[in-house]
């Protein structure tokens, strides 16, 4: 990979995430630089990674070729309004905000710049993430596959055709690994409850996540019913909790939630 200087402003969570893949897949932290208001963050990055920090967005976005917002949506103007004065021309911009439309980030910059919205999730940080990716027409080749490129070192990526179809991608990838912890969480509350020690609770729990994962992924053949089938004798252990969580309507719970989700995400825009 050609090594472009990258700038993050904002080193929260997820910038986190993305440095981490880009650091473990080769990046050269000579070539990465994040902005941040306050220090401890920074200090964290610098000392794990060996990236360049500052407390100055201007500074850090000067010399980058490509500049990744990673401040929460409702920071976006501001930031926005801090980078004006610059030339942004020649700057690759990728946003990983959830909600705020790529229209909104020529007013908030006070010109035109070259925008990819992304949507990434925390696995980035250990490289089995996943991306979903939106450019307009005006985005060039190169800079799609710069996009890419750097954003493929956290794990997965996935363009989507329309800018609404990301909303999709958060609910899905953006948002899920908390549906998923959050089941592990009650999964691990109820072996508590019932005596096992927290700790073989998890340890059980999080395996047996892991190799339904891997079992969905080295089966592409086999339905999402067809694997939970196999798993499930008539009359058996299984079916008793597959029949309790049915009952609880978990389907409708599931879409619900994730329908408030997009709803969330489109209030955002
Ligand atoms: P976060 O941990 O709160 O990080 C945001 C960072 O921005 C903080 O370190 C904050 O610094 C910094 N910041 C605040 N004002 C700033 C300014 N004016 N200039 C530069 N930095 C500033 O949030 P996050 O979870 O990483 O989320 C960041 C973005 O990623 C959001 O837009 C979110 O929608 C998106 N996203 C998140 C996820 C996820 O799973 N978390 C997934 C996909 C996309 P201080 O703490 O010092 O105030």
């Amino acid at each position: 990979m050609s090594q472009k200087n990258v700038c993050f402003i904002g080193a929260g969570n997820m910038t986190r995430s993305i440095v981490s893949g880009l650091v473990k897949s080769g990046y050269s932290p000579k070539h990465i630089t994040a902005a941040n208001p306050s220090q401890p963050k920074l200090d964290a990055l610098q000392q794990d990674f060996g990236i360049n920090i500052t407390n100055d967005n201007i500074e850090a976005a000067k010399s980058a070729d490509v500049i990744v917002l990673g401040v929460k949506p409702h920071l976006m103007a501001l930031v926005g309004e801090q980078l004006s004065d610059l030339d942004l021309s020649n700057k690759l911009i990728i946003t990983i905000a959830a909600g705020v439309t790529a229209k909104r980030y020529s007013d908030y910059f006070k010109q035109e710049i070259k925008l990819i919205r992304t949507m990434p999730n925390t696995p980035t940080q250990i490289g089995v993430g996943l991306t979903g990716l939106f450019a307009g027409d005006d985005i060039s080749a190169e800079d799609k596959t710069l996009c890419e490129t750097l954003m493929a070192t956290g794990g997965e990526v996935f363009w989507v055709n329309k800018e609404e179809e990301l909303n999709q991608v958060i609910a899905l990838a953006g948002s899920s690994p908390a549906y998923f912890f959050l089941f592990l969480e009650a999964m691990v509350e109820s072996a508590v409850k019932s005596g096992m020690a927290e700790v073989s609770a998890r340890e059980m729990a999080q395996q047996a996540a892991l190799g339904a994962a891997l079992m969905v992924k080295q089966n592409p053949d086999l339905s999402l019913t067809q694997l939970r089938n196999n798993v499930t004798s008539k009359g058996g252990t299984t079916a008793q909790a597959i029949a309790t969580f049915e009952q609880g309507n978990i389907r409708g719970l599931v879409d619900d939630a994730m329908t408030n989700c997009i709803a969330r995400a489109q209030e955002m825009a």
